[in-house]
């Protein structure tokens, strides 16, 4: 390895810094953004043929397994020896760009659906539901949680059905995508072909701000560590990290 630049040491810690300040990036997340940031900025560990591995910054972070694993023979195993690799898998897996149901609740989680239907005194309900689905709203395709207690079940049972003869006729858009990406806003990197890695049926969801960083790679080794695997999908520059980029 050579001796980074003054501007690459530079980006480093400025790049450490967002990744401190920003309230989405936290605990494993952040983790594995400075290991990223090492990675690509500085390019410790360098990059392996086909980009970085999910696999050496599980050996970086948690060479020590802390979860079982199925061993050839069907028994759970501690997997001492190895390097926990799905998990540095898992807190990328959840930071994957995608329309989140949750997320776009007003409670932000489950469990916070409460009674939708308008009584005489208030303009909701509010009581605890015994039923809950989902509306979709045919114009944008995000979708809300609507619930409704005892009483209010004929109310919602109209709800339902008027918004599934609203989207019977018309084409749902894909909603716009509101969770994950965390990382991608600070790690110059190649992330729609590690989403697809992580998972093969992830295509780009609809963004509202046109949200888009290509560049440099980390593959995902996925049922065998030792076999890595190259993201499909289009290709893409490799090496797009200029100087400045990232002012
Ligand atoms: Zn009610």
């Amino acid at each position: 390895m050579t001796d980074p630049s003054y501007t690459d040491l530079r980006r480093y810690n400025q790049t450490i810094a967002a990744l401190h300040a920003d309230p989405d990036v936290t605990g494993d997340l952040l983790l594995v953004g400075m290991w990223l940031a090492r990675a690509t900025i500085l390019r410790d560990p360098p990059e392996g043929e086909n980009g970085w591995s999910v696999e050496a910054a599980a050996r970086d972070l948690y060479p020590v397994a802390t979860r079982p694993a199925m061993n050839s023979f069907g028994q759970w195993t501690a997997q001492e020896t190895r390097p926990d690799v799905w998990r540095v898998h898992d807190v990328l897996t959840k930071d994957i760009r995608r329309y989140d149901l949750w997320a776009d609740q007003p409670g932000g989680k489950r469990g916070h659906t409460v009674c939708g239907a308008k009584t005489p005194r208030k303009p909701r309900c509010g009581k605890t539901v015994t039923v809950a689905t989902t509306l979709t709203d045919p114009a944008t395709g995000r979708r809300r949680m609507v619930g409704a207690c005892r009483r209010h079940t004929d109310w919602w049972q109209e709800q339902t059905r008027a918004n599934r003869e609203a989207c019977a006729s018309v084409e749902i858009p894909r909603p716009p995508a509101n969770a994950g990406g965390a990382l991608a806003r600070h790690i110059s990197l190649d992330w729609p072909a590690l989403w697809q890695g992580l998972d093969p049926k992830w295509v780009p969801p609809p963004e509202v701000d046109g949200w888009e960083r290509p560049a440099l790679r980390l593959v995902v080794s996925s049922a065998s560590p030792s076999q890595p695997m190259v993201a499909g999908g289009p290709p893409r520059p490799r090496f797009a990290l200029i100087d400045g980029a990232l002012s």
